[in-house]
């Protein structure tokens, strides 16, 4: 794919080298705020000194896992092309992070309702147009990548042109993939410069970790905590355990959003830790956090995804200069201290009722 970066009149390059938007009245739509990435990406925003921020999402403001008081917060559905129109009015950046999606668990049982957030990214891309912004961040994922090159546990780290020829997660894959071309051609046609980032496995505090729409490592953390509260002394797993993943730390996801937002990389790029482990690792690291060892029962007709996935970081570090880093061992120390804080002082009382 060709880069955009020569379509970015320099004028129009808004951007520190710290990485903090240059003109800080600019008004910077986050789309999906009330969600576990786009909450944390307002709060680094606000911290980055940023005073003109919009956070959309369609929960009801008690669902939110962050919620700013200096932030101009708007309950909207951005399924619809008039709410996207408005939300998106006076804006010059849009981080677009809103879509229906979770875990394997769910990504596997609610293939339609993945797809239909197409019409969120479409009507935001229109919307974004219309309202002349200057740039517009999509957060694509690494379900986009063919199944074949993940049937294996020792997978060779999946590179970005690995999309092609396509055949992604069934479902949520192909609608990340779709939207990816719809920027793609959003730039081309309309010359709206679009960032795309291939998310590897975000995980981190003020997540979800219960209700069917959390992903392995908080999944893990809250099996733990319950096995500690309910002395069952065991954990359910999902598969053998000897599927592979690499996760990226919430820290990681958001220097690698501002940092693929600022460049001039107008194609997707994945930003995932290249760490590899097991799902056994993983409860390993977990146990030893917790200083507990369960007995390990496996449920392997759930639903498990590929076999294997790791993000290769080669043209991330080529274009942006950077990589994720932060080591599983402590993002998920973060993480499990989070959740069992949550758990033990209002939703375990919600859980154990
Ligand atoms: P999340 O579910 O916590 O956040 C998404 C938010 O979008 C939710 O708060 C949800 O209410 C909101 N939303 C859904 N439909 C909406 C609508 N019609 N109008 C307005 N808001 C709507 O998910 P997340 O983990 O924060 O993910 C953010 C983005 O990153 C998503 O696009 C997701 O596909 C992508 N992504 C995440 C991961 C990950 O591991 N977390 C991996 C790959 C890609």
């Amino acid at each position: 794919m060709s880069s955009t970066s020569d379509k970015v009149p320099s004028s129009k390059r808004l951007w520190s080298n710290n990485g903090m938007l240059m003109e800080k009245g600019d008004l910077v739509l986050v789309a999906g705020a009330g969600g576990f990435i786009g909450g944390h990406l307002v709060n680094e925003l606000r911290r980055r000194g940023h005073k003109q921020i919009r956070a959309v999402d369609i929960k009801p403001y008690e669902e939110w896992y962050q919620l700013f008081d200096d932030v101009d917060n708007r309950t909207m559905d951005l399924a619809d092309r008039a709410a996207c129109e408005q939300a998106a009015t006076g804006t010059r950046h849009i981080f677009n992070l809103a879509a229906d999606m979770g875990g394997m668990g769910f990504i596997e049982l609610n293939k339609a309702a993945c797809m239909l957030t197409v019409l969120i990214n479409t009507h935001m891309l229109m919307a974004a147009r219309k309202a002349g912004a200057e740039r517009f961040f999509f957060s694509s994922s690494a379900c986009v990548y063919t199944a074949e090159k993940q049937t294996s546990a020792a997978v060779t780290p999946l590179s970005e042109p690995d999309a092609y020829p396509a055949m992604p997660e069934d479902g949520y894959g192909w609608e990340k993939l779709f939207s990816e071309r719809m920027c793609r051609h959003f730039t081309e046609d309309f010359g709206l410069v679009t960032r795309v980032a291939r998310y590897h496995n975000v995980y981190g505090p003020h997540g979800t970790y219960d209700g069917g729409r959390e992903k392995a490592p908080a999944a893990v953390c809250r099996k733990v905590v319950q096995a500690l509260l309910s002395d069952s002394g065991e954990i359910e797993i999902w598969g053998d355990g000897e599927q592979t993943r690499s996760f990226t730390y919430i820290d990681d996801c958001l220097e690698g959003t501002l940092r693929l937002m600022q460049s001039g990389v107008g194609e997707p790029l994945n930003i995932g830790s290249d760490q590899l482990v097991t799902i056994n690792e993983l409860v390993d690291i977990v146990e030893k956090i917790a200083g507990v060892t369960l007995r390990r029962r496996y449920k392997l007709d759930a639903p498990k995804g590929v076999r294997g996935r790791n993000s290769d970081n080669t043209l991330i570090r080529q274009r942006l200069g950077w990589a994720p880093s932060v080591r599983l061992e402590d993002g998920m120390r973060r993480t499990f201290e989070w959740i069992k804080n949550e758990m033990t002082n209002k939703g375990a009382r919600r859980m154990f009722a």
